[in-house]
């Protein structure tokens, strides 16, 4: 239960003024280390009392401009510079970074499928236990950086959920402004259960995610969107009264899925041809790809179309696909923009 007190421990105190480095320690014993632990790198740096901002990077273990962004910051980032207190995690699933994947090598579990976590659970469940008992708590928003992994490549967009309330929905939405990536995705997930996102959510707070890229990559854009963006939301958030050094971000476009035709899913599996490029506008019913079966040439491709009018955001990244892969994602321009 998520009321039992963490088995995680901090080395630093999280609540003090200044600016401290250390660890979350994740008891773990193992084969290779009898009385051993995971330890979580977090900084923590605070002036006074103020805002509280969460800034988690690696929660997935092959997106990387979170861990890289958060790393610069918390190097860089001084008590001075703020009012209130900033809480880094560069590598919220710190094996899973370490091994270059999705999921934790430890115990075989997708981060932002566990949460609220489980103090008795493994590595994996016991970081986000940690985190939504002993760091929600502490925070006024969340900003959790991610980007496709080595499986998808997006646009560049900041991603918010679709809420009910709407005074949380209208915070989100000025946070996502306020990030200043080209695209912003107001998402309906396919499956939500055990995300860091609807824990946070369901807390009344700011949930802010992004999807910078992908590929199992990170390039020069992709990381200086990030670095700007979170740099924007240390003002936005008023844990900096001056205004970011390179001012305001792009104009956001608003998009959202709607409904479940936005997500093009593989029956088959085989070579993929794409047949729009990331970013690319299409109409419903237009072709988006065409998956080749290898070992039968004589046979057409199978054929995938838009499910609805919109720009492509999202694309399967490895040449070969496989039943129930992520082929494309099509988003349409959210009605409210
Ligand atoms: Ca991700």
């Amino acid at each position: 239960m998520a009321d039992d007190p963490s088995r995680v421990a901090a080395t630093i105190d999280l609540l003090a003024d200044g600016k401290r480095h250390g660890y979350l320690t994740v008891p773990h014993s193992s084969n290779e280390s009898a009385w051993g632990s995971v330890r979580v790198p977090i900084t923590v740096v605070q002036n006074g009392a103020g805002p509280c901002l969460l800034l988690t990077g690696g929660n997935h273990g092959d997106e990387y401009e979170g861990p890289i962004a958060l790393m610069k910051l918390a190097r860089a980032l001084e008590p001075a510079d703020i009012t209130g207190r900033v809480i880094i995690i560069p590598a919220l699933n710190l094996p899973a970074v370490m091994a270059g994947t999705r999921l934790s090598p430890v115990d075989g579990l997708n981060m932002n499928r566990v949460f609220p976590g489980a103090r008795d659970g493994g590595v994996t469940a016991m970081i986000a236990h940690y985190v939504t008992r002993e760091l929600l708590p502490l925070a006024d928003a969340v900003v959790d950086l991610h980007a496709g992994g080595k499986t998808l490549m997006l646009l560049p967009c900041t991603v918010i959920h679709e809420l009910d309330d709407p005074d949380q929905m209208e915070r989100s939405l000025a946070a996502l402004r306020a990030f200043g990536a080209p695209y912003g995705l107001v998402l309906r997930e396919l499956d939500s259960a055990g995300m860091i996102d609807t824990t946070v959510e369901g807390m009344g707070k700011v949930f802010l995610s992004t999807e910078l890229g992908g590929g199992g990559t990170a390039t020069p854009a992709s990381v200086a969107l990030a670095e700007a963006g979170v740099a924007r939301l240390l003002s936005h958030f008023g844990l900096r009264q001056d205004a970011a050094s390179d001012g305001r971000g792009t104009a956001t476009r608003l998009l959202h899925t709607p409904s479940p035709d936005c997500f093009l899913t593989s029956d088959g599996r085989g070579i993929l041809e794409l047949m729009v490029e990331l970013g690319g506008a299409v109409k419903r019913g237009d072709p988006v790809c065409q998956i080749h079966g290898i070992e039968r040439p004589a046979d057409a491709p199978s054929l995938y179309r838009a499910g609805a009018d919109g720009l492509m955001v999202c694309r399967h990244h490895p040449g070969l696909v496989q039943p129930g892969d992520c082929l494309a994602v099509i988003a349409s321009d959210y009605p409210r923009s």
